[in-house]
């Protein structure tokens, strides 16, 4: 596993960095140990403090944050400071309501005395962070875990060193005890055989792919340790009419192209019913056919670069799969004859079960368009994926589409929009897309030790 930075618009190498020894990262764990006996004890208005300087220096330095964004990912200009903004606000969410959900509840025992549950911290955690959204993924998982008072090992993403390196660097510069979050550019093996198994280690939270999920979740349970996984998605995007279709389309292009269409909660399988499908996908495929990718620099720009081209060869892999197969290309479908990882947003109909696209989640800028006749079908198809993290209804009549979006197997299901995030909303998903869920009070009780203190 090597960190790189490889600017994916042009291809050009920019930055390289050592993986860490074996003995950097038994050292970073017993800092982290250490800092953890202290950080516990300092007091949550304390934690709250510095933690409101994150917030602030995120919105201080938002340009230059923004832009490395930018340059290791290839996520357009404007993108990248919405990323930046929440992020934020995410640390300003934890710094503001975390005393209050540590609080916990009362309860009153059947066995007679008072009973209360508080939250109280476990240890030190280490974070496994994708490069999609690389300091929002970190924020999510860091704010809350920091104001409950445990510490923070993170290995991020091959491809986003200076991104991993900077976040580091904040939580210096707002003042954090060194060691309340240490960065490590650590392997898969040293995260099986070293980190995952040292005892004071007392969770794993991994956003990633099911391929990586699974293996560091089967660590995890051969060292009995506590797992958090936001791993993939394929949500649904249904539409039951063909009123405001121009409304419905426009929310269909953003959630399926945002950030090159390398979210885990883009819309990725179009649903249509067959009395609208003829109006949405003409107005579809017109809008998809009218994204020019551009440079990721630009402001202006809608669509940029994919990652890295393996990804973007991964992607056209599974285009060709369903062409090949008989799928039929809407627009785009093709890759840019120019050094990068650039592709053009693609619409694909006529796709069956046969083929990789079907299934698999497509990590890009390609949305699949399905017809079904009526909602009982819409449900059945959208409910068919291995995976449940997302999912959107789009409809005239708002209490029918949420009727629909109450059958739609997932952890988040928007009505007449597409699946979106905010600190105090919970953010997760149902069978393979993982375990667990973050932000929101829920965000803050997945690593807390929900403590019984009971008095007579
Ligand atoms: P990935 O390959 O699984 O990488 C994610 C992270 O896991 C990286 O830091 C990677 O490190 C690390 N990793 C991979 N294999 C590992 C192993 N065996 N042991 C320890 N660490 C390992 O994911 P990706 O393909 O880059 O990211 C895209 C996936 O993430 C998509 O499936 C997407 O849907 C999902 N995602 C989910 C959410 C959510 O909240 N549910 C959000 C964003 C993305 P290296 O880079 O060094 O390999």
């Amino acid at each position: 596993m090597a960190y790189a930075t490889i600017n994916p618009a042009t291809g050009e190498t920019l930055k390289k960095f050592d993986t860490a020894t074996d003995q950097e990262i038994k050292d970073a764990v017993q800092r982290s140990a250490k800092e953890y006996s202290s950080w516990r004890n300092v007091p949550v208005a304390e934690r709250a403090q510095l933690m409101h300087k994150m917030a602030e220096l995120y919105r201080e330095r938002q340009d230059e944050l923004a832009a490395i964004l930018t340059e290791e990912m290839g996520k357009p200009a404007a993108q990248a400071a919405g990323e930046v903004q929440i992020v934020a606000a995410i640390y300003d969410y934890y710094a503001d309501n975390a005393e209050e959900f540590m609080k916990g509840r009362s309860l009153t025992p059947s066995t007679g005395g008072e009973a209360r549950v508080v939250l109280d911290s476990t240890g030190v955690l280490l974070g496994i962070m994708p490069w999609n959204f690389p300091y929002y993924q970190v924020a999510r998982f860091a704010a809350p875990n920091v104001m409950l008072g445990n510490t923070i090992l993170l290995k991020h993403a091959g491809n986003v060193p200076q991104s991993a390196l900077v976040q580091e660097e904040l939580f210096h510069e707002a003042g954090f005890p060194e060691d309340v979050y240490i960065n490590v550019f650590a392997s898969s093996d040293q995260i099986a055989e070293i980190i995952i198994p040292d005892p004071a280690v007392q969770g794993v939270s991994l956003t990633g792919s099911e391929r990586a999920g699974a293996s560091v979740a089967a660590t995890a349970g051969k060292n009995l340790k506590k797992v958090v996984l936001e791993l993939g998605g394929s949500d649904p995007f249904i539409v039951l009419d063909d009123k405001n279709v121009e409304r419905t389309v426009k929310q269909a292009v953003n959630g399926r192209m945002n950030n090159n269409g390398q979210a885990c909660t883009n819309a990725k399988r179009f649903i249509v019913l067959e009395d609208a499908y003829e109006t949405f996908v003409e107005n579809f495929a017109e809008a998809v056919q009218g994204i020019t990718p551009s440079d990721p620099t630009d402001e202006k720009t809608f669509l940029g670069p994919l990652s890295t081209v393996s990804a973007r060869d991964e992607i056209m892999e599974q285009v060709q799969d369903a062409v090949d197969k008989g799928a039929t290309v809407l627009a785009g479908g093709k890759k840019l004859d120019k050094p990068g990882a650039w592709m053009e947003a693609t619409l694909l109909a006529d796709v069956t079960p046969e083929m990789r696209a079907y299934a698999e989640e497509i990590f890009g800028p390609v949305a699949v368009v399905y017809k079904v006749k009526d909602v009982d079908e819409a449900i059945e198809l959208a409910n068919s994926s291995s995976f449940g993290l997302g999912g959107s209804v789009f409809g005239a009549d708002e209490a029918e589409a949420l009727e629909v979006a109450k059958r739609v197997d997932s952890g988040m299901v928007f009505v007449n929009e597409v699946t979106g995030t905010a600190p105090d909303l919970p953010f997760g998903g149902v069978k393979r897309s993982g375990v667990g869920r973050e932000l929101g009070p829920f965000g803050i009780e997945e690593f807390a030790n929900k403590k019984l203190l009971h008095t007579p």
